[in-house]
C-alpha cells in the first residue's frame, strides 16, 4: 500500500458550489430555465447519464425533458427535433446526448444545434469564441476543471500547464481556457517523443488521454497539481472491474495537489452542464432575439 501526501482536489465540494451557484442565479429568473435533453436509442449508459442529468437540473430547480427518440430514428427527424427546440423560447439549452446510434452522423447534429442554446458548448461557434477569448458557453468537463481548481485555490496565472492529450471534448478545449487564463500552456499527445521530459515541466499536468495509470510518478515535477480527466475501466479479481484514472496512485506521492478518480472532474462536468443551462437562460432573457429560429 502507498500512503499519498499529495493535498486531495474532492470534486464534491466544488460541484457543490457549482449547483448552489446555479440555483441562486437560476431563482433570480421570471422562469425555471428549461434543459432539453435528447437521446436515440436505449444505450444503458446514456439511459442513466441522461437520466441523471434530469435529476440533478430538478434538484437546482431546473425544468428538463427528456425527448427520447427510438433507436431507428432517421437523421431528418432528429434535425426536425433540434430545429423546433432551437425555435421554442421555452427551451434554454440542448443537450444531444452522444454517442448516437451508429446510422446516425453526430457532426450536422451538433451544427444544427443553436450555439446560444449549446450547453455542451462543442458547436464551432462557441469553440470558436473560446478560442479568441469571447463569451460564449464552455464545454462542460473543461470549465468545471476551471471551477475545480478555482474552488480550491489553485493559481493559474503564469503556470506552466501542461495538457495531456487534445481531444474535441477535453484537451483542446482545456488548453483553451487555461491560456485565457493566463496560463502558458503545452498540449502533449499520442506523437510526443518522451512525453515525461514534457510532463515534468509542468506545474499543472491535465491528463486526458483514455490511458489507465499513463502518468507514473517520475513524470511528474515534485509538489505539481495534477488533475486526472481519465476513467477507466480494469479488471478485478472478483470480476467486478473498478474505475481508475490516467495518473498512477503513486503519483500521490510526488504531487502537490492531485484529483482522485472517482470523484475528481466527474462530478464537475454535470454541475458545469447545469451552469451551462442558467448561463444560457440569463443571456436569453437580457437578449430574446438570440432564443428564435433567426440565430443559428
Ligand atoms: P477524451 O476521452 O479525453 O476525449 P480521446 O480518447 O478522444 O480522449 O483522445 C485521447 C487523447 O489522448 C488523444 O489526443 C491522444 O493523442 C492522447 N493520447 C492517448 N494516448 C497517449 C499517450 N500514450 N501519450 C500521449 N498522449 C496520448
Amino acid at each position: 500500500m502507498t500512503q499519498g501526501t499529495a493535498q486531495v482536489l474532492a470534486g464534491p465540494p466544488a460541484a457543490a458550489a457549482l449547483l448552489d451557484e446555479a440555483r441562486r442565479r437560476a431563482a433570480r429568473l421570471p422562469h425555471p430555465p428549461h434543459l432539453a435533453l435528447v437521446r436515440v436509442g436505449e444505450d444503458p449508459a446514456s439511459v442513466s447519464y441522461v437520466r441523471g442529468k434530469a435529476t440533478k437540473a430538478s434538484e437546482v430547480g431546473l425544468s428538463s425533458h427528456v425527448h427520447a427518440l427510438p433507436g431507428d430514428t432517421t437523421q431528418a427527424d432528429l434535425l426536425a427535433l433540434i430545429g423546433t427546440l432551437n425555435a421554442d423560447p421555452a427551451v434554454s439549452g440542448i443537450l444531444v446526448q452522444l454517442p448516437l446510434p451508429a446510422h446516425l452522423d453526430p457532426e450536422p447534429v451538433l451544427l444544427a444545434v443553436n450555439p446560444a442554446k449549446d450547453v455542451d458548448g462543442l458547436h464551432p461557434a462557441n469553440t470558436g469564441a473560446l478560442w479568441n477569448d469571447h463569451a460564449g458557453l464552455r464545454p462542460c468537463t473543461p470549465a468545471g476543471i476551471m471551477a475545480l481548481l478555482a474552488h480550491h485555490g489553485v493559481p493559474v496565472r503564469g503556470q506552466h500547464a501542461v495538457i495531456v492529450g487534445r481531444s474535441a471534448l477535453v484537451g483542446r478545449p482545456v488548453a483553451g481556457l487555461l491560456l485565457n487564463a493566463d496560463a502558458t500552456v503545452t498540449v502533449a499527445h499520442r506523437a510526443t517523443p518522451d512525453l515525461g521530459a514534457v510532463t515534468r515541466g509542468a506545474d499543472i499536468l491535465i491528463v486526458a488521454a483514455g490511458q489507465a495509470h499513463l502518468i507514473t510518478p517520475d513524470m511528474v515535477r515534485p509538489g505539481a497539481t495534477v488533475v486526472d480527466v481519465g476513467i477507466n475501466r480494469v479488471s478485478t479479481e472478483d470480476g467486478r472491474g473498478r474505475l481508475t484514472g490516467d495518473v498512477h496512485p503513486d503519483v500521490a506521492q510526488v504531487a502537490g495537489a492531485l484529483t482522485p478518480v472517482p470523484g475528481g472532474v466527474g462530478p464537475m462536468t454535470v454541475a458545469q452542464l447545469l451552469m451551462n443551462t442558467v448561463i444560457a437562460a440569463e443571456r436569453q432573457h437580457a437578449q430574446p432575439e438570440v432564443t428564435g429560429e433567426l440565430v443559428r
